[in-house]
């Protein structure tokens, strides 16, 4: 079965074997990893081993921590907040999509926020170009989500924002190409799409950006405090935190971050030329800002979407129907995706339009 799904998402094979061989006895120990304490020292290796393979994946700086921690991305709305803006009390965010939108509203709990750019009036198909951004610049932090798994527009480039820290949401690209940590203050995402299972959260955090919360953030959410405990201040996801590891051992046996890349824009390409050329299906997004990771498409004759979902599931072809917020169909196509997958998938593009197109 190919499954497009748009999170949580399929994980490489040999990770799910290697789980199912371990899963009842981890190295000898005769424990499941499930059942280690998070403070004994097999627990403690395996925390370990994740955290400096996911380092050397994304070439994470020294002056970075990594911290692993629950609540998930739309946790993180909320926990960015909580920690940073304290430090002026405002915060910029740049909405390209209902992700990005929802990060801000929930932050305007915690801060004065300013939408220094929005591509809603174009129905979210472009990120706006920086120079239309209303840049505050005593703004804590610009917020940004480089990848908008529901509309499918992607960042291809890093905002520059001076000295106020940049940071982003990276929940459905990271893990999925080469990116350059040090123009980021923090990054957040979600395990559940390139990286592992849900559960998990992974924060990358520049060390300045520490000890700045306001006085009502819970301390399970204190990075300051996740850091100064290497994410143990309360029991952390452990059984995600393993598999990460194991993901992030997998990804750097295939290549690590360029080879990633270099399979995500070939499997990207093959969708997005056919859908160029197709004159029944269509892609709205911007040329330059289409997601290689989350393909949005509608159909011609949107009542045939049933039967090409029911079509594309008889061929094995599974989790196609699009966001109730954009409708059609959506191809999720992370790393765990073969080429092969979309390669099929176009194949009954290409059916599908001959017999109704
Ligand atoms: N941000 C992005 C870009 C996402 O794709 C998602 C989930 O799909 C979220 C945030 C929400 O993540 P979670 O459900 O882990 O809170």
């Amino acid at each position: 079965v190919f499954n497009f799904s748009p999170g949580p998402a399929t994980l490489p094979e040999p990770v799910l074997r290697q789980a199912a061989d371990e899963m009842l006895d981890w190295h000898g120990t005769g424990m499941s990893v499930m059942e280690m304490s998070h403070r004994g020292k097999e627990f403690i290796s395996i925390h370990a081993e994740a955290e400096a393979l996911l380092r050397e994946l994304l070439d994470i700086p020294p002056g970075y921590k990594v911290l692993f921690m629950q609540g998930g991305a739309i946790g993180e709305n909320a926990i960015v907040p909580l920690n940073l803006v304290g430090a002026t009390g405002k915060a910029d965010y740049v909405v390209t999509g209902d992700w990005s939108k929802k990060s801000a509203k929930e932050a305007a709990t915690y801060g004065k926020v300013n939408i220094a750019a929005t591509g809603e009036a174009g129905k979210f198909t472009a990120i706006p170009k920086q120079s239309d951004w209303k840049l505050d610049p005593g703004a804590a932090y610009v917020h940004i989500c480089s990848n908008e798994t529901i509309g499918g527009v992607q960042y291809h480039w890093t905002p520059d924002t001076g000295k106020v820290p940049l940071v982003a949401d990276m929940s459905s690209d990271i893990l999925s190409r080469p990116i350059d940590v040090s123009k980021y203050g923090l990054i957040y995402g979600g395990a559940q799409k390139n990286m592992g299972p849900s559960g998990v959260t992974v924060v990358i955090v520049r060390d300045d950006l520490l000890g700045h919360a306001l006085p009502v953030c819970p301390s399970a959410f204190n990075y300051k405090l996740q850091a100064e405990n290497d994410s143990m201040y309360n029991t952390p996801p452990t059984y995600a935190i393993y598999i990460l590891g194991l993901v992030c051992k997998y990804v750097k046996e295939r290549g690590g971050m360029a080879a990633m890349a270099e399979h995500n824009v070939a499997k990207a390409k093959v969708l997005y030329d056919f859908l160029d050329s197709s004159s029944y299906f269509r892609n709205s997004v911007a040329k330059e800002d289409r997601s290689l990771m989350n393909v949005p498409f509608h159909l011609k004759d949107p009542s045939k979407d049933e039967t090409f979902l029911q079509g594309a599931q008889a061929r094995g072809m599974i989790q196609l129907k699009g966001h109730r917020s954009v409708g059609g169909m959506r191809a999720s196509i992370y790393n765990a995706m073969p080429i092969e997958g979309v390669q099929a998938l176009v194949h009954f593009m290409k059916e599908f339009e001959k017999e109704h197109g």
